[in-house]
């Protein structure tokens, strides 16, 4: 009988797409893959992340707990992968000795040819995909490049991931094709660095060539973008998504800070003038985007004047979205080298201020949506509600249309929704149109 192997993927969505690659070989093999099961399996794979501080410690928590079924005997092999244990192998290795094999970021291959000695022979059947979702089975995302050239001095990723390498255009698009034909109607195209997409392999940014193409695969409806990075932003991006109707009105684009000084620092190679013109000039060209970034509070030598500057900004500014860091010191980052001058506590005041400012922006625009008519992608049914999302909403991360079960809507299908009542992070709407 084929054995369980649950894969147990944390961090980001990167992360999810070498899950589901890794999935998809497992199965060729024979065993039964599951994503993040709460059912007993024989075998489990932690696919960690190594991002910051507390992402860590939850990698070293999860690992812990399946340690503790390991030694119980109650699991047959217990494997470690991804950005914690590219990052920390031998230490992770001297800790924890219930773990069969460590494995870093690049190791696919080394952690099939694992199983592959142990597959049941005759068990193995051919996967009708490169990969096994772990994602629902109308959206997916899909991973441009892997690595970054930047040199953000906080980031730690160019160290894990290694130097940005683009999938060629001809690779993404049979890649969607593949994942079309499977039901995915929602592309969600990441890379920790997407604007600077095709410099590698084509000499020049290439984010809305391959933009157009994969719009041409037939059942793709929406694409939508993640990860953009401010410097060299390119304008023909602005031009494709504006133009193509199928190109979600959205945009994740992680800024950090707005104080030149800390900008400098952060080796972002923007200043504030040029950050607040970039934001301007997107909205301008694409008229009503959602607008998601990121900020990080308590880099080192970071004032109360600073603080104040980014807390004005983001009052001006009025986001859709915005995810907050405390920052936490990464060895072999250059700003490991700086003095960490800010408390936790002060750290961890910043982060509330900041997301109770954001609160208070999110719900004003959301409760401005009331009225409208969106188009939604139903996701799935929770109790009395079907939820959903609009062309302005990322899986896992944003707002949320809950719509009474009152009427049977299918799941992975798009209705024009009127909205009707709104919260901080959720719509409440009824479909007027199937
Ligand atoms: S662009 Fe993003 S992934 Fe690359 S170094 Fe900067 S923060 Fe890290």
């Amino acid at each position: 009988m084929s054995k369980i192997v649950n894969i147990v993927t944390l961090g980001c969505s990167k992360n999810k797409v070498d899950s589901e690659f890794l999935g998809a070989k497992l199965f060729e093999l024979g065993y039964k893959v599951e994503h993040d099961s709460d059912h007993n399996s024989d075998i489990v794979i932690v696919n960690t992340c190594g991002f910051i501080g507390d992402a860590k410690e939850e990698s070293v928590e999860t690992i812990l707990s399946f340690a503790q079924l390991r030694k119980r005997k109650k699991l047959s092999k217990l494997v470690v992968m991804g950005c914690l244990s590219q990052r920390y192998k031998k230490d992770l290795e001297d800790e924890i000795h219930e773990v069969d094999a460590f494995f870093g970021v690049n190791d696919l291959d080394k952690i099939t040819s694992l199983f592959e000695s142990e597959a049941v022979p005759g068990e193995g059947v051919l996967c009708n995909s490169t990969r096994i979702l772990s994602t629902l089975n109308h959206y997916a995302y899909l991973k441009i490049s892997e690595g970054c050239d930047r040199s953000c001095s906080f980031c730690a990723i160019p160290l894990i991931r290694g130097k940005h390498v683009s999938q060629t255009i001809e690779s993404l698009v049979k890649e969607a094709g593949m994942l079309a034909a499977m039901g995915v109607k929602e592309l969600v195209l990441i890379a920790q660095e997407l604007t600077y997409y095709g410099l590698d392999v084509y000499g020049k940014r290439t984010i809305s060539q391959l933009i157009e193409k994969l719009s041409e695969i037939e059942g793709i409806e929406w694409i939508r973008i993640q990860y953009a990075y401010p410097h060299g932003f390119p304008d023909d991006l602005l031009d494709v998504m504006a133009s193509n109707p199928k190109v979600c009105n959205y945009i994740d684009l992680p800024l950090q800070h707005i104080s030149s000084r800390i900008l400098a620092s952060m080796k972002r190679n923007v200043d504030k003038q040029q950050t607040l013109d970039l934001v301007k000039k997107i909205r301008e060209r694409i008229p009503g985007v959602a607008f998601r970034t990121t900020f990080i509070v308590g880099y080192p030598g970071e004032t109360e004047e600073e603080f104040k500057e980014l807390f004005d900004f983001v009052k001006e500014a009025r986001f859709d979205r915005m995810g907050v860091f405390a920052y936490s010191p990464e060895e072999g980052t250059s700003a490991f080298e700086l003095e960490d001058t800010i408390d936790d506590d002060v750290k961890v005041q910043r982060v509330e201020l900041l997301m109770e400012l954001q609160q208070g922006i999110s719900l004003e625009i959301n409760l401005n949506r009331i009225g409208s008519v969106e188009k939604v992608l139903i996701d799935k049914l929770e109790g009395d509600y079907f939820i959903g999302r609009t062309a302005y909403d990322s899986p896992e991360v944003d707002n949320e249309v809950l719509i009474l079960a009152q009427q049977k809507l299918q799941i992975g299908s798009f209705y024009q929704v009127e909205i009707i009542d709104a919260d901080h992070f959720d719509l409440y709407g009824k479909v007027i149109q199937s």
